[in-house]
């Protein structure tokens, strides 16, 4: 089990999306699918019931994706969480908007005695805006001033680069002078992946180039072949393109054009039961469902053993609801195919409906381990966004990442990354502090790292994965908008899949990236 719901001590809340900040390292930088949105006071009250408030020792605003001080709700949530008994609370920022009423107004709702903003400020006027583009120093410094004179408690954290490596201590000097309580100097970890995804890419550009040369010469071959080819041959070939024809028009949605392409095929060669089965698929996709089972009913005559096509008639019966029907077609198709990934996933749905959750369960591992086992060998996963040219990890060897070399020195020990990621021992940081996450779409999730895959378009393999977690577990099976934090930490991926995980090769590449044994990066980033 992850955690019980009366052994969470810790909350981390991403109040929001949004953030004013661009930058380059983020992962919501330049990001093309990140909704904007963020939690409100309803979500906040139905999620923070008094009695899961009373056993916090701390909730702190930080998340992937957005800075807390765009949140309207920011303040509100402080001071209810105070109210319920919650005795502290941590909020980060970049600290370049809002005005001095409201961080005058923040300081005042920070009551608890170890309350703290933490202001990431990555360097001095004339640096800081190269990472954190888009903010503005004497804004940042007005804020800082208004929340320390009002009463608030503020922690200065700076990431180390190249460019700021040499302002490190002036930068500690401004922060006793402003009256921080803390500074604290990060050798930071978003180069650690640096030197893997240049190899990776050159490999990549190699291998595209070996791609390339290779068509190159089947279609050479291809145009030597047609050249020197019978009249019946003429004939097949002809039949054979029609088909792929009416393949790639179904794929396009092109459905009267894949109806079109069948009906010559079959014209030149009526038996074809490959084309009777995709005119199926396209009456099918028309939503004219007998001319489907029609076609479907003659690429069987033609074709007994057709998997494909008795699984297509089990689709038809599940569009119409009957259930029993569509099991026994899609057993059908499992019997002639054992292997097929697709009519096991169909049939564990309608089991599902048919009320046999058991029988459901067993269809829908058999279609996860075919379609693992079917997989290709997945791109080699990169796990940070290189840096720009312009941003270049620190030269002086203090403030570098002790942590930078050991990935590479794990992955090669492991002989890859993917191996790595498969096979390294797993302690999870999270279950060890006794924290939670919840995003920005008020989905319980165990930490931000595994949150933030949902949208890290960066990164090959994270988003698949998360991808097909949701739709094994079902779209907003961690909802707290519909769900409790207690009824989501007994669901079947926190009670025991996550946990299980670690020990399994099935395991997330963040959580292998972020709490694989070899080597904690982000952990190492405070020195
Ligand atoms: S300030 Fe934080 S949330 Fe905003 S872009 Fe920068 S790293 Fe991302
Ligand atoms: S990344 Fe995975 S292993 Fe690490 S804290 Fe999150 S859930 Fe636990």
């Amino acid at each position: 089990m992850y955690l019980k719901y009366e052994d969470i001590r810790r909350v981390s809340v991403e109040i929001t999306s949004r953030c004013n900040a661009a930058c380059p390292q983020c992962p919501r930088t330049d990001n093309p699918i990140l909704p904007a949105a963020e939690l409100k006071m309803e979500d906040i009250e139905r999620i923070f019931p008094k009695e899961f408030c009373s056993q916090l020792d701390l909730v702190y605003m930080c998340g992937n994706y957005g800075d807390a001080m765009t949140s309207n709700t920011t303040i509100p949530a402080i001071e209810y969480w105070h109210r319920m008994g919650v005795p502290h609370v941590g909020m980060y920022t970049n600290g370049s908007g809002r005005n001095p009423d409201w961080w005058q107004a923040l300081a005042k709702a920070m009551t608890g005695e170890f309350d703290r903003v933490t202001f990431s400020i990555d360097g001095l006027a004339d640096t800081n805006s190269i990472y954190r583009k888009n903010t503005n120093w004497d804004r940042i410094m007005q804020s800082v001033n208004a929340f320390i004179q009002a009463g608030g408690k503020a922690v200065w954290h700076y990431l180390i680069f190249e460019h700021n490596q040499h302002q490190v201590e002036a930068a500690r000097d401004l922060a006793k002078q402003l009256g921080f309580v803390e500074f604290v100097p990060k050798a930071t970890s978003r180069f650690v992946a640096q030197e893997l995804f240049t190899q990776q890419s050159t490999k990549q550009q190699q291998q595209q180039v070996d791609n390339s040369q290779v068509a190159a010469a089947n279609s050479d071959r291809q145009n030597q072949i047609s050249a020197n080819i019978s009249a019946p041959q003429h004939q097949e070939k002809a039949t054979v393109q029609l088909q792929e024809k009416a393949e790639e028009c179904l794929k396009q949605g092109n459905l009267s054009g894949a109806i079109a392409a069948c009906q010559q095929a079959l014209k030149i060669q009526p038996n074809l039961a490959a084309a009777c089965k995709t005119l199926g698929n396209a009456f099918q996709g028309l939503g004219r469902m007998q001319s489907a089972a029609d076609s479907y009913a003659k690429a069987l005559q033609i074709q007994p053993n057709f998997p494909e096509v008795y699984a297509n008639v089990g689709s038809l019966y599940a569009q119409s609801k009957q259930w029993q029907a569509a099991s026994v077609y899609y057993q059908k198709a499992i019997e002639l195919q054992p292997n097929f990934a697709g009519a096991y996933r169909n049939l564990a749905k309608v089991l599902t409906q048919l009320g046999q959750p058991e029988k459901a369960n067993y269809a829908w591992c058999q279609a996860i381990a075919i379609e693992a086992s079917q997989a290709p060998e997945p791109p080699q996963s990169v796990p940070s966004k290189p840096a720009s040219e312009e941003l270049q990890p620190p030269s002086l060897e203090q403030y570098q990442n002790p942590q930078a070399g050991e990935f590479m020195k794990a992955v090669e020990t492991y002989g890859g990354i993917n191996n790595y990621y498969r096979n390294v021992e797993i302690s999870c940081q999270t279950q060890a502090s006794k924290d939670i996450f919840i995003s920005f779409e008020a989905e319980l999730w165990p930490c931000c790292w595994v949150s933030h895959t949902k949208y890290a378009v960066y990164n090959d393999n994270y988003r698949p994965q998360m991808l097909a977690l949701i739709e094994k577990y079902g779209k907003g099976f961690n909802c707290l908008r519909t769900k409790s934090v207690q009824d989501v930490l007994e669901s079947d991926w926190f009670r025991e899949d996550l946990t299980a995980s670690f020990s399994s090769s099935k395991r997330l590449d963040v959580c292998a990236h972020e709490c694989g044994k070899c080597f904690n990066s982000t952990g190492s980033q405070y020195i």
